[in-house]
């Protein structure tokens, strides 16, 4: 009995019938049947038969009249907006051609052809789902708009344009969208392609922009919640449009029933649309938090490897525990290879395999509608792709699948971030403070800032509090006396690497298992041993700021946030005004005849090279900039910056290290050429990981600034400093340097100390010259008179912002030492000698 009527549902029955029966099972007759325990016979005729989808067709939904919308004022084919109305046409044609449509003058070459679905009108209630009256209204009233008005009116839009038809387009693109996704809710297709314009995912509630009037898919997303209630309670927008959909983020960034994920090119916040929204730490709001999910590239240049690391590391796991009722996906092709306005490199068949994988979502419901994507060629082909994956054609193999090393590192920090609110992301991100731990970092740094005083007398420079963030407090060291040596050596570095193993599951590190690569002590070591002042600021990798009480994001207003000081422009812009204000306050005034070298390894070179590109005629007190690259974008020095002779000195005085395999060596390649010199003067590093380029180039840089000190300095040495020496370790690669050697341990004279600490001061000897409690350390507000420093004829000027910061909180007085500067045993060996 059972098998035959499998047999008939699979010859006879339709197949939403067997769509029915299924559903008929999962109520109150599924409870019966638990309950009495029936026979196997039983169990066979509650389980779906035949294929219930499988033979459903897939949807096309396209509508010319939505070409209606162009440009007023496009005249000639070059100056076409790339937002160009034949691009839903190059994509319908090419449907068509693959024999995929039903359509007057194509053959069909498949059995069952595109399902046509025709776009209509949105009403108004239904933009009004996402949209504010005002916003509907002016979108109108664009209808009723002169020419010269309309010409004006995208003259002040941003990225926007319009017509008297746009209102109409917009409309229709709209109304697309909705019957595209009822179509596919309504099980009359099995899924569908909803091939419209013009875009919606950047248009907000309130305002039009970057070529959107409506929010196409947030509208529909909506109307389907209204309509089909249970049934399509939660719904997944999946965008992989290469710009941020911000108007999405924003519809539902407080909504926990649709989830919005997008991948898009982020370049910390440069990239289209600019500005922090598109960051991964934007999660969502109240009960909103954890269904917003951002995958921010750190570049142009991302391709297949990349999105499918994506899509298997974070996109599917999140959308499978989230299990929406429906997939919407946002789909612009300007990712795609080809796309100049993306730059990025996706090909048709990595669309296919993306649409592969939403297809396991929701029983099969997913409904693709076009958003961007300018190059005819690879929007068609892509389309295409996509079309044929969802019609049921398995997608195309691969050629490239490995992700860059940039795309890992995002995917590693999104899986963190998000880790805090899906259980399937691992890594976990470690809870801070639950179990009253202190971070790493600061740890470290304290150990270094101790190692540094113990070996070389390195101490804590002041930095005021409030204008500078929290983060940077102990950050910032200074040797003894750095102000009056002739040379200065300004270190900008990033935190050690840790070298570890790790466990994904407890997010746990075991020390013995742990070892830390700190490449800037060997530098400083060798400065302090030649007798070169070092200021060394340590840059953390997460920056804490307090958010800005004017934000639209109401939770983050005064909240403290931690930025990525590696994504987020946030944090870097901390990071520049950190170097502007020690350059300001601890270097400017002093003469440091010998001469000035700044160093930025890693991220923190950011800093340097902001300083070097804006602050006016820097160059004139610089001798020289060395950086470290691995993996970071490299920086260019523009002759337009604010800064314009510092891009010919750039070229001349730098020695920037970048690692073998970074990607300015590969673009090289592929174009032949060799970097723009506005990089700085480059050098191929035979290492790939930070620590190791900095360990291997140590004495091509002292060497560097050997040759780069002004001459009339070193005959005159720093003789007559009291130098602090470290234990000779007798290795040192600056063996027979040009610079003197210092001379051996001496007692430490009153001017050395007024930067250390209060303790050590105690117990030192008279000063031979001048007064130490009235020659406070650079960085307080009060500074000595002239001639009363032990050097006369070099006595530092207050340095004119310093006097602008007004004063200095007590408790951060940089003759309070840290606890760490006092204890006994240190006294002890200080005053040894
Ligand atoms: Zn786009």
């Amino acid at each position: 009995m059972a098998s035959v009527d499998v047999n008939m549902v699979d010859m006879d029955i339709p197949n939403q019938m067997g769509a029915l029966k299924v559903d008929s099972t999962s109520g109150e007759e599924m409870n019966d049947y638990e309950s009495t325990d029936e026979s196997s016979a039983d169990e066979s005729s509650l389980q779906p038969r035949g294929l219930t989808t499988r033979d459903l067709p897939t949807g096309l939904c396209y509508d010319e009249r939505m070409r209606y919308h162009a440009e007023v004022s496009a005249l000639s084919a070059e100056a076409v907006h790339p937002e160009d109305p034949r691009r839903i046409y190059y994509i319908y044609k090419e449907l068509c051609e693959a024999g995929l449509v039903a359509a007057k003058g194509f053959d069909v070459m498949v059995e069952q052809p595109l399902l046509r679905i025709d776009a209509r009108e949105a009403t108004e209630d239904e933009i009004r789902l996402v949209h504010t009256d005002e916003q509907y209204r002016f979108v109108q009233h664009t209808s009723r708009m002169t020419n010269e008005e309309l010409i004006d009116l995208a003259e002040h839009g941003d990225s926007i344009y319009f017509n008297k038809l746009s209102y109409f387009s917009g409309l229709l693109s709209a109304g697309g969208a909705i019957e595209t996704c009822k179509t596919v809710m309504e099980g009359r297709v099995k899924n569908a392609i909803a091939v419209i314009r013009p875009p919606g995912h950047h248009a907000e509630a309130e305002q039009p922009m970057g070529f959107c009037l409506f929010n196409n898919t947030c509208i529909a997303s909506k109307v389907c919640q209204k309509l089909y209630d249970v049934k399509c309670r939660k719904v997944l927008i999946l965008d992989w449009d290469v710009h941020h959909g911000n108007g999405c983020q924003k519809s539902f960034y407080n909504d926990p029933n649709i989830l919005y994920i997008s991948l898009h090119v982020h370049m910390g916040g440069k990239f289209y649309p600019s500005g922090p929204e598109g960051g991964m730490d934007r999660c969502g709001v109240g009960a909103g938090e954890g269904y917003n999910v951002n995958i921010p590239w750190e570049t142009k240049g991302m391709g297949d490897g990349d999105y499918m690391y994506a899509f298997q590391h974070v996109v599917m796991p999140i959308a499978t525990s989230f299990d929406p009722d429906l997939v919407i996906v946002s789909a612009g092709f300007d990712a795609a290879a080809g796309d100049e306005l993306g730059g990025c490199n996706v090909t048709p068949a990595c669309y296919a395999h993306m649409t592969h994988m939403l297809m396991s979502l929701a029983q099969g419901r997913v409904a693709v509608c076009l958003e961007g994507g300018y190059n005819f060629r690879a929007i068609s082909r892509s389309a295409l792709a996509v079309t044929r994956t969802l019609m049921g054609e398995p997608p195309d193999r691969f050629e490239a699948t490995s992700a860059t090393d940039s795309a890992v590192r995002v995917i590693e920090d999104v899986k963190k971030t998000q880790s805090r609110y899906w259980r399937c992301m691992y890594p976990r991100a470690p809870t801070s403070g639950i179990y009253g731990g202190e971070r790493l970092h600061d740890i470290i740094r304290a150990y270094q800032a101790q190692n540094l005083f113990n070996k070389y007398k390195l101490t804590e420079l002041l930095i005021l509090r409030d204008k500078i963030s929290k983060s940077f407090d102990k950050q910032v060291l200074g040797s003894i006396s750095y102000e009056r040596r002739k040379h200065l050596i300004v270190f900008f570095h990033d935190p050690p690497d840790l070298l570890t193993g790790n466990n994904p599951l407890a997010a746990q590190q075991k020390p013995h298992d742990t070892w830390m690569l700190d490449g800037s002590q060997a530098y400083i070591q060798s400065a302090v041993k030649h007798g070169i002042g070092v200021i060394d600021v340590n840059i953390p990798e997460f920056i804490t700021i307090t958010a800005d009480p004017s934000v639209d994001d109401k939770k983050h207003a005064h909240q403290e946030i931690a930025y990525n000081s590696h994504y987020t422009d946030a944090a870097r812009t901390e990071g520049e005004k950190l170097a502007s204000y020690i350059w300001e306050n601890y270097i400017e005034s002093y003469d440091f005849e010998g001469g000035i070298w700044l160093i930025g390894a890693g991220s923190a070179f950011h800093a340097v090279w902001k300083l070097v590109t804006e602050k006016e005629n820097i160059h004139t007190r610089l001798n020289g900039v060395i950086g470290f690259n691995c993996d970071h974008p490299a920086r260019q020095i523009n002759p337009n910056s604010n800064n314009a002779y510092a891009s010919s000195w750039f070229r001349e005085h730098s020695r920037i290290y970048v690692a073998k395999n970074h990607e300015i060596w590969r673009r090289a390649e592929q174009l032949g050429k060799t970097p723009s010199k506005r990089y700085g003067k480059l050098f191929k590093s035979p290492e790939t990981m930070l620590n190791s380029m900095m360990q291997k180039h140590l004495p091509e840089v002292f060497d560097f600034i050997r040759e780069t000190a002004n001459l009339q300095a070193d005959s005159d040495s720093d003789a007559d400093l009291p130098i602090p020496m470290p234990e000779d370790e007798g290795n040192s690669p600056l063996k027979g340097s040009a610079f003197s050697s210092p001379p051996q341990t001496r007692p430490l004279t009153a001017a050395a100390t007024a930067q250390s600490s209060a303790a050590l001061r105690g117990a030192l000897s008279p000063p031979a010259t001048g007064n130490a409690a009235q020659r406070p350390s650079p960085g307080t507000n009060t500074y000595p008179q002239q001639g009363t420093t032990p050097l006369g004829g070099r006595s530092p000027l207050p340095p004119p912002a310093q006097r602008a910061l007004g004063t200095i909180p007590q408790s951060h007085s940089p003759t309070s030492p840290p606890a760490y500067l006092t204890r006994p045993e240190q006294q002890q060996h200080d005053t040894g000698s």
